[in-house]
């Protein structure tokens, strides 16, 4: 970290800033007196300085991170891919492509289970599907709650297939015990208190990126989780709030790299919420893949213009298995 102090700071003052500074976060201090001004550089973990408090200083001109805010998804720090192991043996991270794939919504028994058939036979190794749904409007379909769960359980004692879905708040925690991953929505990645909670438990946390969040926003919820203890996060780009309109968000292809040059944790792409259509996420989801994502999460539907939610982005098992078809091609030629 970076500190510029105001011209004219007396050699009184500075030391007894830097003083303050060292003992307060327990950093070494190097100074640099310029023609004008004295810069102080902050050597040592500067995770818990807070950039606010330093600016509010009378005697500080500018403050500058050059170290990330993060540290147990930093890279730096953990060199190695994370790589989490679910139920079946399906690895997520460190080169494996993972394939999760289902419905928007869980809306009855004979739904869930065809479709996790269904996308099983092409290769999926987690199945998705919505019991707490997040709805814009209070009138839709707001999901199938604790019933969505148990068939989702089924689902899974049919096919073998381990599970994600979404909670939507901490009071629900202990429903979520049994539940494979638990996925964090992308209206929910600031929930700190949600985050904290997930913190102290054993078991994999994906993380969607906020519908407005920056990368370095997105980590910190990420770090948010570590910081309790919890190690499992699985980061998912699903496209990011811009002014075109033609899709339902604008997939941040750049991030895929980016983060996973930042951090260590696992990164998917969702190519279904990030466009709203279903014919595109086939190209997406080839595109993700190509720029290094670990797995890809996609909505399948067996009657997508009947859907409870989200048919417009969804694909019929026969669509998926193409599509799982060709991001497989892809990550063999790489
Ligand atoms: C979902 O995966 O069903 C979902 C609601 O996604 P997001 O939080 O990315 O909008
Ligand atoms: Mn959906």
């Amino acid at each position: 970290m970076i500190i510029v102090l105001k011209r004219g700071t007396d050699r009184k003052t500075i030391d007894e800033f830097s003083g303050a500074l060292k003992r307060t976060y327990n950093v070494d201090v190097n100074e640099w007196q310029g023609v004008n001004e004295t810069v102080l550089g902050l050597i040592g973990d500067t995770t818990t300085v807070d950039i606010g408090t330093i600016k509010a200083q009378d005697i500080v001109y500018s403050v500058k991170r050059v170290q990330e805010p993060y540290k147990k998804a930093n890279r730096k720090f953990h060199p190695e891919d994370t790589v989490i192991t679910l139920s079946n043996g399906a690895k997520i991270g460190g080169g494996n492509l993972t394939l999760i794939a289902g419905p928007c919504s869980v809306e009855s028994e004979s739904q869930v289970t065809e479709i996790a058939k269904a996308v099983k036979e092409s290769g999926a190794t987690v199945l998705r599907g919505g019991a707490f749904k997040p709805r814009t409007s209070p009138y839709s379909f707001q999901g199938l709650k604790e019933e969505g769960l148990s068939l989702l359980f089924k689902a899974r004692q049919e096919t073998g297939l381990p599970i994600v879905t979404e909670i939507m708040s901490e009071a629900d925690i202990d429903l979520f015990s049994d539940v494979d991953i638990i996925q964090v929505g992308a209206r929910n990645m600031q929930n700190f208190t949600l985050l904290k909670k997930l913190g102290k438990l054993d078991k994999p946390i994906l993380l969607k990126r906020g519908l407005c969040a920056t990368i370095e926003e997105w980590l910190m919820s990420a770090e948010y989780i570590m910081a309790e203890g919890n190690q499992q996060v699985i980061l998912c780009e699903r496209g990011i709030r811009t002014y075109e309109k033609y899709t339902r968000n604008t997939l941040d292809l750049s991030a895929i790299p980016i983060v996973k040059s930042l951090s260590h944790l696992p990164v998917i792409v969702d190519p279904s919420h990030a466009t709203g259509h279903s014919w595109l996420v086939e190209p997406l989801a080839m595109a993700s893949v190509a720029a290094g994502a670990d797995g890809l999460i996609i909505e399948v539907h067996n009657d997508p213009p009947h859907a409870l939610c989200d048919g417009a982005q969804s694909l019929t098992p026969e669509e998926f298995d193409k599509v799982a078809k060709k991001v497989t091609n892809i990550k063999s030629a790489l």
